[in-house]
């Protein structure tokens, strides 16, 4: 664990006289590397799970996943903003399998163009994307972004983001839980 590996490096810091005090309120947040482990671990046995969902398909249903954007599809926080590989091969398998690619994000609405092309810059494909209303509470705007994509004719298989806020309210099948270390992660 990081903080296995941090606890004798602070020490060293502290017994060298470089920093007399550490910050009484510091977030504990995981290397890059544990976070991408983490982020692999919740989605163990996704495929499997898409697969079966995508066989199960009624024929008048169009199937869609609904992903948050931010520490869920590009490593914002990690990475300045770059693609997550493995959410990059999935969401290029889901729409390999006809499975449309939704984005369904915190972000503000006048951040559309930047945000389009930051996520196809990085190769993902763009089915639709729904952002929040100036104001307006990151629950309310997921939840209205799910509601406007229903109301398009898309059902919802999954629900993939990394905060509370991501999945309170309905609308969707089933929830990937992404971490965000106590809301480090937006
Ligand atoms: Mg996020």
């Amino acid at each position: 664990m990081t903080r296995l590996l941090l606890a004798p490096l602070l020490a060293l810091v502290l017994a060298a006289g470089l920093c007399p005090a550490a910050p009484a309120q510091a977030r504990d947040v995981p290397s890059r590397e544990q976070w991408l482990a983490d982020v692999a671990t919740v989605m163990t046995g996704s495929y499997k799970q898409f697969r079966a969902r995508i066989a199960a398909k009624d024929p008048d249903e169009v199937l869609a996943v609904n992903f948050d954007i931010d520490n869920t599809v590009l490593a914002t926080y990690y990475d300045g903003g770059g693609a997550i590989p493995r959410m990059l091969k999935l969401a290029r398998f889901l729409d390999r399998r006809g499975v449309a690619v939704l984005f369904n994000t915190g972000r503000v609405a006048g951040m559309r163009k930047s945000t389009t092309g930051q996520l196809q810059r990085n190769g993902f494909p763009v089915d639709a994307l729904c952002l929040r209303g100036q104001g307006r509470t990151l629950v309310y705007g997921k939840q209205r972004c799910r509601d406007l994509f229903a109301a398009r004719g898309y059902t919802l298989i999954a629900n993939i983001g990394n905060n509370d806020t991501d999945f309170e309210g309905d609308g969707y099948e089933r929830a990937y839980r992404l971490p965000n270390y106590d809301g480090v992660l937006g």
